[in-house]
C-alpha cells in the first residue's frame, strides 16, 4: 500500500545529488501528491478568475469550488462552516488571534503558553503582552523535554488564566499534548483556549467539538497542500467579538467617507482577494486525506517510528529528546557535543534530507540546555528503506566524526 501511495508523490523518486531522497523534513512541510499539484495547475490553465465578484461564469464557478472547500475542511475538523477563516497559514492564524483577543487582557491578565511553543506562538503574545500588560507564564516540563501534566493542570487551577496557547504536538520533539484535558481543566475560569495545530492537523485528524477548544490553527503545506494558505476555527460568537485584525475590500458591509461597517465571520477576517489557486489545491489535499486508509497509515507510522527510535537507541552517544512514547513520528536527537548542523550536512551528502537547528523553538532549546537538534520528522509515505538508509548514513557520518 505504501509503495503505490508513494507513487503519487513526484518529489519522493527524485535524485539529490544522484542519490535517491530520503525525505524526513516533513514537520517542515509536506511533499504533495499529483493531484494537489494538478489541482493548482488547472485552475490556473482552466479556470483563473477572481471569486465573490463577477456574474460571469468563470467566476462564478470559482466562487462555487472556492466556497465548497471551506465546506470540506469544516467537515474535517467536524466544526461549521462559517467558523473557519483562510489566512496565509498558522503564523498569520496566531497573530490575528493574539491581536484580536489583546482588546479583553489587562496588566492582572494571565497568558499561558507551554515550553514546546514555536516562535509563532510566542511571539505575537509577547507582543499583546506588551501592549497591555498581561503577564506570560509557561508550563512546566522535564530536563527531558515532556509537558509535565499534573503540575500544568495545578499550575491552571493556580493562574486562572485568560488565555491558555499550546500546541497540540511539537514540531521540534514531536510529542503529543493531552490539550483536552488542559482546556477541560480551564474552563472553569472563562479562560479562551487556543490550540496550535501545525502539526496535529494531519497526523491527528482532531475533531475539535470534541476538543471544545475556542481557537484552532493550522498551515495547509504541513498538510500536503500549497504553501501561503492555512486557516483558523474560531467559535462563531467569539469570532464576531474580535475587532477586524487586516481591512479593505471583501470584508466590509457598507463603506463610505463618514464610516465603514464589517460583515460577519468569516468574511470579516478575510480581505481582499484571497489565495485562490491555493484553496484549491487544500481542497485536493483533504481529498487525498479523506480516501486513503487513514488507520493502518497510522499505524505504519507508528511502526515506522517505534523502528526509527529502536535503531537510534542502539547507537551509542546518541541521546532522543522528548516523549517517544506520544509522538506524531518526530525523532529529535543530539550526538555527544557535536553539532547538529555537521551531522546534517554530513547526511544531506546520502540524500537524506533532515532538519537541525532550534526548529524555531529556542526557549525549548534554552530548557533542554542544548544550541539545537538534528530533527527526523516522518510522515506515511516513508518507508522502511528510508530509516535503513537514514541509519546506516548516520552511522557513517559518526564514523566520519570521530576519524
Ligand atoms: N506552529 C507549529 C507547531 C509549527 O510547526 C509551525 C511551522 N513549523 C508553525 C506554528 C508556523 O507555521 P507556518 O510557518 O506555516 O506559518
Amino acid at each position: 500500500m505504501i509503495e503505490q501511495l508513494r507513487k503519487d508523490f513526484p518529489l519522493l523518486h527524485k535524485l539529490v545529488d544522484e542519490q535517491p531522497l530520503c525525505y524526513f523534513d516533513s514537520a517542515a512541510t509536506t511533499q504533495k501528491p499529483q493531484s494537489v499539484i494538478d489541482a493548482v495547475s488547472h485552475f490556473y490553465q482552466l479556470e483563473n478568475a477572481n471569486v465573490h465578484r463577477g456574474a460571469h461564469t468563470l467566476s462564478a464557478d470559482a466562487t462555487t469550488k472556492y466556497e465548497a472547500v471551506r465546506d470540506k475542511l469544516a467537515q474535517y475538523l467536524n466544526v461549521h462552516r462559517s467558523e473557519i477563516v483562510w489566512t496565509k497559514g498558522a503564523t498569520d492564524s496566531l497573530n490575528l488571534i493574539a491581536h484580536g483577543l489583546s482588546d479583553m487582557l489587562n496588566q492582572d491578565a494571565v497568558i499561558v503558553l507551554s515550553p514546546f511553543e514555536h516562535h509563532a506562538n510566542i511571539v505575537p503574545w509577547q507582543q499583546a503582552a506588551a501592549r497591555t500588560g498581561a503577564k506570560i507564564v509557561v508550563l512546566p516540563a522535564s530536563k527531558e523535554g515532556v509537558l509535565d501534566h499534573n503540575a500544568s493542570i495545578k499550575l491552571i487551577h493556580k493562574l486562572k488564566p485568560a488565555i491558555l496557547s499550546i500546541c497540540h504536538a511539537s514540531n521540534a520533539l514531536g510529542n503529543i499534548h493531552d490539550v483536552k484535558s488542559l482546556i477541560d481543566a480551564s474552563k472553569a475560569y472563562s479562560t479562551i483556549t487556543v490550540v496550535d495545530g501545525a502539526q496535529s492537523f494531519m497526523h491527528l485528524k482532531p475533531d475539535l467539538t470534541q476538543l471544545d477548544c475556542d481557537f484552532f490553527v493550522f498551515s495547509a503545506h504541513k498538510a500536503l497542500g500549497p504553501t501561503g494558505l492555512g486557516g483558523l476555527f474560531g467559535r462563531f460568537n467569539l469570532l464576531n467579538s474580535l475587532p477586524v485584525y487586516q481591512t479593505g475590500g471583501e470584508m466590509i458591509d457598507t463603506v463610505s467617507f463618514s464610516g465603514t461597517t464589517f460583515r460577519q465571520a468569516p468574511e470579516k477576517f478575510e480581505p481582499g482577494t484571497p489565495n485562490i489557486s491555493g484553496v484549491l489545491g487544500f481542497g485536493a489535499a483533504l481529498d487525498y486525506l479523506n480516501n486513503i486508509e487513514r488507520d493502518a497509515l497510522i499505524e505504519h507510522e507508528y511502526a515506522l517510528y517505534q523502528y526509527l527510535v529502536s535503531n537510534l537507541k542502539n547507537i551509542a552517544g546518541v541521546k532522543i529528546w522528548g516523549d517517544t512514547a506520544h509522538n506524531i513520528g518526530v525523532v529529535s536527537f543530539t550526538y555527544k557535543n557535536e553539532h547538529h548542523f555537521d551531522i546534517a550536512t554530513l547526511l544531506n551528502t546520502y540524500g537524506v534530507a533532515v532538519r537541525s537547528g532550534h526548529h524555531c523553538t529556542q526557549p525549548l532549546m534554552a530548557h533542554l540546555n542544548i544550541p539545537g537538534t538534528i530533527r527526523v520528522s516522518l510522515a506515511f509515505y516513508n518507508n522502511q528503506q528510508d530509516i535503513d538508509t537514514f541509519i546506516s548514513a548516520l552511522i557513517e557520518t559518526i564514523e566520519m566524526l570521530e576519524e
